[in-house]
């Protein structure tokens, strides 16, 4: 049997346009009462990845979140919404107020649930801390942002659930898995380990560029994706993109596993798929292909010679520090500008994913260059 994707057409955050779209794109699978029975508890995982305004399309916005919160009450489920962002991964009162959470959740009778309380998992003798609230719900209802990635290529569904691992437990898993293979790895077991029910992709106006943080450029997609397979929907949509087939690691890796589709002809797109035209994209600059491409035993010598590194704007930088807060590898030294230290540095992009003013941008090396990576 084929994945389903469901597609619909929604061209701004307009409370109406958000709520018929969601509505739209639910039909086709079935409406909530589908996945939602009277007394559930529904955990609702926007992407938070910083305290950004939601102009920024950074993170999930408060129109989207709202809408299917209200959706869900009205199918009798009691909402929580949580995530859990980058760098010191706290929930403070600023994650939620500048984000548009604590409006969404006044709005709705929905909670704000900080990721604090964690729990052990292990996978194939790996180990991993994630947020309690995911095991407590009884659904789990993933609402990405479409972005692109400048270590992943691509975000959406399958990334944003990396959001469960509370915060500073993001940098050991980065730490271990340093590699975009490595960390495309890393992604799948958490997928393997956190099932979502349903998928809400608000790709409204996602990113392009240098995403996902401050560095991306926002862009108007104009689309509402839904699915219950999270690896199909993210395909359908870093296909419109203009992503290479197999480029994004993470979803190859998951289609491996058996965690969902991968294959293009084995998913059916339902509802409005001409709002998949995207028109031309512009990727972040990328080396993973090429390290996936190569022998496992050359990798060493060829992540030191191709390469994607951070480099720090000294006249953007105003010293917050909260690049070095979230190093996996305590490479940079708080300062204004901060300074980098490209020994202890193993290309994650932590940094540039949280830096607030957008100072940190990825970095060709001759050699990325002369290889076409753009
Ligand atoms: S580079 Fe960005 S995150 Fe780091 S200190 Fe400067 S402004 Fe802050
Ligand atoms: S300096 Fe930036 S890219 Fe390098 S290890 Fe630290 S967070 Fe990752």
């Amino acid at each position: 049997m084929k994945a389903l994707v469901s597609i619909s057409r929604c061209q701004s955050y307009e409370y109406r346009e958000v709520h018929e779209a969601i509505r739209s794109a639910l039909s086709a699978l079935g409406g909530i009462q589908h996945f939602v029975q009277p007394g559930m508890k529904v955990l609702l995982k926007p992407n938070l990845l910083s305290p950004s305004d939601p102009d920024k399309a950074i993170t999930t916005h408060p129109v989207f979140v709202q809408v299917v919160a209200e959706i869900v009450t009205e199918a009798g489920g009691e909402v929580w919404i949580g995530d859990s962002p980058g760098g010191t991964g706290e929930n403070t009162p600023e994650l939620w107020l500048k984000t548009g959470m604590t409006r969404t959740s006044e709005a709705t009778s929905a909670r704000l649930v900080p990721f604090q309380a964690m729990v052990w998992k292990s996978l194939r003798g790996k180990s991993y801390l994630i947020a309690r609230p995911i095991f407590e719900a009884d659904l789990l209802i993933n609402l990405p942002k479409l972005k692109t990635h400048t270590l992943t290529l691509y975000t959406g569904a399958v990334k944003n659930l990396f959001g469960v691992i509370p915060g500073t437990r993001k940098r050991e898993i980065h730490l271990r898995a340093p590699s975009v293979r490595e960390f495309s790895s890393a992604l799948v077991d958490v997928r393997e380990l956190v099932r979502p029910g349903l998928t809400i992709m608000d790709g409204i106006v996602g990113q392009e560029g240098n995403g996902p943080g401050a560095n991306g450029t926002p862009k108007r997609y104009g689309v509402v994706a839904a699915s219950t397979d999270p690896v199909a929907l993210d395909v359908i949509m870093a296909k419109a993109m203009g992503c290479p087939e197999g480029g994004v690691l993470h979803l190859k890796e998951a289609a491996r596993r058996e965690l969902g589709v991968g294959e293009l002809h084995s998913i059916k797109v339902e509802g409005d798929s001409r709002a998949l035209e995207f028109g031309k994209v512009r990727l972040p600059p990328f080396s993973g292909l090429l390290q996936a491409a190569i022998p496992e035993f050359i990798a060493p010598l060829f992540s030191r010679l191709v390469y994607v590194r951070p480099k720090v704007n000294s006249s953007a930088c105003t010293g917050c520090g909260l690049c070095a807060q979230s190093c996996p590898r305590q490479a940079i030294t708080p300062d204004k500008p901060a300074r980098i230290n490209y020994r202890e540095c193993v290309g994650c992009l932590c940094c540039a994913e949280i830096c607030p003013q957008g100072a940190i941008t990825p970095l060709r090396s001759p050699l990325a260059r002369i290889a076409g990576i753009k």
